[in-house]
């Protein structure tokens, strides 16, 4: 691959002959037995089966496409990590299963019964090597989503008790204490008055009647605490009638991430609640990608009926509030890159709005190549930066974005999710990279004009 001024250097050709596929290992929860696991991942695989997905499955051309577009793939040229490939076994238990020709793959045994070791072995191409970041889906000639395809079988992994056990056990976490870092209500408070304090900026919780619901992830809460005070500074400065609730502040989503529909429904409807309880005519959810996709595009199915409030992403809301001059920033005088989140951007439908706010912070913004919807993952998404086994391919995966972000010599570098942050700060401390991640929303803060009039 290109040289990219002597700093980064990606030998395709080198690394295609060191490349040693990852061993393979699966974990298993529960004491299912393992015909019981094969059952339970059948029936969920089925049960997810409707029009579009029989569509998905028989509309695929086999053109090869989505492979070039799988940041796996292209960093390994691995087969197994053809993006069709993925869903293979949910493709088998379709043909097999329920498929117009069902009958005739069963009879003739063309498509075999889905085995346990298949199970096992789809672990990794499910999980450690999928961040469902959506690239796939993006450039299919015959729009076949087989991201959304990745989550549905998420969904049979999980009842069957064939997850990574960090996911597992983050998610778990989530749907006992609300937080997948065990961020209870008392922390949340705690952090916030540390917040008001060290920032001196009001931060107002459980108020009663307001406007708009602000929300934050775990990750931000615990290590990105000045994501608290910059929401609270743009939000006074636009002068919402807003608060944060202690009974509602979790916007990530677990239960969504790994496949379990029950806990990612739990989570979803908590945060609703807690707006429909305050009257909210908005919720800001905050820096976090999966965060939008969980409310924004699935909040609807998970309450049953529309929500009754509007979704913005916080870049979302920083762009229309600045396009509106509800808010005004002074002009920075730097180069930037932005990484756009899967799930904010090319998922979302949300690309425009961080644009749109580095347009008034009046920066130098240098798109990658590839930018936009078209952006490379952080490698990190889709639940993957939990699981440890999966390190060292995302690391290598990572390299992909290194060039990326290089090629445009910009002074910083920015996105709007916490979850991309981590993996990004993860990846930097690996390989000692000289760009550190911020936020485009503590950029605006930073930036506030004293005087919105
Ligand atoms: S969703 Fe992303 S990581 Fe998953 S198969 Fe598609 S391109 Fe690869
Ligand atoms: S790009 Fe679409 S049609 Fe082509 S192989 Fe992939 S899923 Fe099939």
């Amino acid at each position: 691959m290109t040289t990219v001024d002597g700093r980064h250097t990606i030998d395709r050709e080198a690394e295609r002959i060191a490349y040693k596929p990852p061993e393979i290992r699966h974990d298993t929860q529960g004491d299912l037995s393992t015909e019981e696991r094969v059952e339970h991942a059948m029936h969920h695989f089925v049960k997810n089966f409707n029009t579009q997905t029989a569509s998905y499955l028989d509309g695929c051309l086999h053109c090869g496409m989505c492979a070039d577009a799988c940041h796996y793939h292209v960093r390994t040229d691995d087969p197994r990590y053809t993006p069709i490939w993925k869903i293979e076994l949910f493709k088998q238990a379709y043909k097999r299963e329920v498929g117009p020709f069902a009958f005739f793959y069963r009879l003739f045994g063309f498509k075999k019964k889905v085995t346990i070791k298949q199970l096992e072995e789809w672990q990794h191409l499910l999980y450690d090597s999928c961040t469902v970041c959506g690239r796939c889906s993006l450039v299919c000639p015959m729009g076949i989503d087989i991201a959304g395809m990745v989550s549905m079988a998420r969904h049979g992994m999980f009842k069957a008790g064939l997850i990574p056990h960090e996911l597992h056990e983050t998610a778990k976490k989530a749907a006992e204490t609300g937080s997948p870092l065990g961020v209870t209500a008392e922390k949340f408070e705690d952090r916030l008055e540390w917040m008001a304090d060290e920032h001196d900026v009001e931060i107002p919780v459980d108020v009663e009647q307001a406007d708009v619901l602000a929300c934050m992830s775990s990750i931000e809460i615990q290590k990105y605490p000045e994501s608290m005070a910059a929401t609270a500074r743009i939000l006074n400065a636009a002068g919402e009638s807003w608060t944060f609730r202690t009974d509602g502040f979790e916007a990530t989503n677990f239960g969504m991430l790994s496949g379990n529909t029950e806990w990612q429904k739990e989570a979803t409807l908590k945060l609703i609640n807690a707006a429909v309880k305050i009257g909210a005519k908005t919720v800001v959810l905050p820096e976090c990608g999966h965060a939008y996709m969980a409310m924004r595009w699935m909040g609807a199915n998970m309450y049953g009926k529309p929500l009754p409030f509007k979704v913005l992403h916080i870049s979302e809301y920083l762009a229309d509030a600045l396009n509106a001059g509800k808010i005004k920033v002074k002009k920075v005088d730097k180069s930037v890159t932005y990484h756009d989140p899967c799930q904010v951007s090319r998922r979302g439908g949300a690309t425009k709005a961080a644009r749109d706010v580095l347009k008034h912070l009046g920066v130098d913004h240098r798109e990658m190549k590839y930018g936009g919807d078209y952006n490379w993952c952080c490698g990190g998404g889709g639940g993957v930066v939990t699981i440890k086994r999966a390190d060292e391919l995302r690391h290598r995966v990572f390299k992909l974005k290194m060039d990326q972000v290089e090629a445009t010599e910009a002074d910083e570098l920015l996105s709007s999710c916490a979850n991309c942050r981590q993996s990004f700060d993860d990846s930097q401390e690996h390989f000692g990279w000289k760009y550190k991640m911020g936020s485009l929303m503590e950029m605006v803060a930073e930036n506030l004009e004293e005087d919105n009039s």
